[in-house]
């Protein structure tokens, strides 16, 4: 089909397409450089062709290009990057009006061997401007990210909700059970919350969820895994923490709650929650074993008066 098409033409299209050409030596000197590189790149034809392509661009990655260069002329077999390997060959700026921070155009290259016209070995490079698909592939993969983050939240509170609480103390109950270290669960469970959403109303209630959360979060350590369990239920995740540390902490969560008043509008709205711990012990059988026995340590709290902490102990 070509060889209906006079030079010029071809010259003509080489220029036109919306592709970026350039055809180089085995020593990276330039043979040919089409318009679009000349337009991305601000070097006119004129002063590149003739002249090595890393004396005008020091910053392509010159001994990973000389490698791809010598390595499809070697194997005269035709190469493809993407740009999911390496995002672009040239820093060219891309085009588009809105890119969430991307500021380069992404390139997919592809390298074909063949011989010039004096039978030298040459490579025609091209790159496609594939930065839309880079974007959008990213957004996808944000939103995934972003999707899989909210499916392990309660939507309350924004802290983590049961099944993802229960994944983490699985995890760290295997980790503990093979190669020893503390661990410790601890639920907690608000007093009379009915008569709060009662006399103040459900947002009122919610309010006073919201603003515990924050106040667990805030003397919590980073390590510690805090969840909604239930409704007005929470569990935490306290690893290498033992009973010792573990009432420590409860007590603290307990005062932090008792200490202030919710402010919900004009009300002010007294809290007080009861709290259940238990610690791994060799032998505890599984996580749900260590669930279960802050629960009925909850349980005893509950019983002997509310607003207090209560240790797991095997006679319960
Ligand atoms: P106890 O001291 O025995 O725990 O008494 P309680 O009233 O807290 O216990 P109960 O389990 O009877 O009541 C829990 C209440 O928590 C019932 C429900 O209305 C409330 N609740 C559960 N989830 C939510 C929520 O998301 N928002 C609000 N505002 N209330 C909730
Ligand atoms: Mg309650
Ligand atoms: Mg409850």
């Amino acid at each position: 089909m070509t060889a209906a098409l006079g030079d010029n033409s071809l010259g003509f299209i080489i220029d036109r397409v919306d592709v970026g050409i350039l055809v180089v030596t085995e020593d990276l000197e330039v043979v040919l450089w089409n318009r679009f590189m000349e337009a991305n790149s601000k070097v006119p034809a004129e002063v590149i062709v003739g002249t090595n392509l890393l004396e005008s661009f020091p910053d392509l990655p010159g001994k990973w290009l000389q490698k791809k260069v010598r390595s499809v002329q070697l194997l005269n077999n035709f190469a493809f990057t993407s740009w999911q390997q390496r995002p672009y060959l040239f820093h060219f700026r891309h085009h588009r009006p809105i890119t969430g921070g991307v500021t380069h155009m992404y390139q997919n290259c592809t390298f074909i061997p063949f011989e010039g016209g004096g039978g030298e070995s040459l490579v025609c490079i091209t790159l496609f401007d594939v930065t839309d698909t880079a974007i959008s592939h990213r957004e996808v993969q944000q939103a995934h990210a972003d999707l899989e983050e909210l499916s392990h939240r309660d939507p309350l509170t924004g802290i983590y909700n049961r099944r993802y609480m229960e994944a983490e103390l699985d995890k760290e109950f295997q980790r503990v059970a093979r190669y020893g270290g503390k661990l410790s669960v601890l639920f907690l469970d608000l007093d009379f919350f009915k008569k709060v959403n009662d006399t103040y109303g459900h947002q009122a209630g919610d309010q006073v969820l919201i603003e515990v959360t924050q106040r667990i979060t805030a003397i919590a350590r980073g390590t510690d895994c805090l969840a909604r369990y239930g409704g007005e239920e929470f569990a935490i995740m306290l690893p290498e923490t033992d009973t010792v540390g573990g009432l420590i902490f409860a007590n603290r969560v307990r005062e932090v709650i008792e200490k202030t008043p919710v402010y919900y509008e004009e009300h002010t709205i007294a809290v007080t929650a009861s709290l259940g711990l238990s610690e791994y012990v060799e032998g505890t059988k599984s996580y749900d074993a260590l669930l279960d026995q802050s629960d009925k340590a909850l349980y005893v709290a509950k019983k002997q008066g509310r607003n207090r902490v209560v240790c797991f102990l095997p006679e319960m």
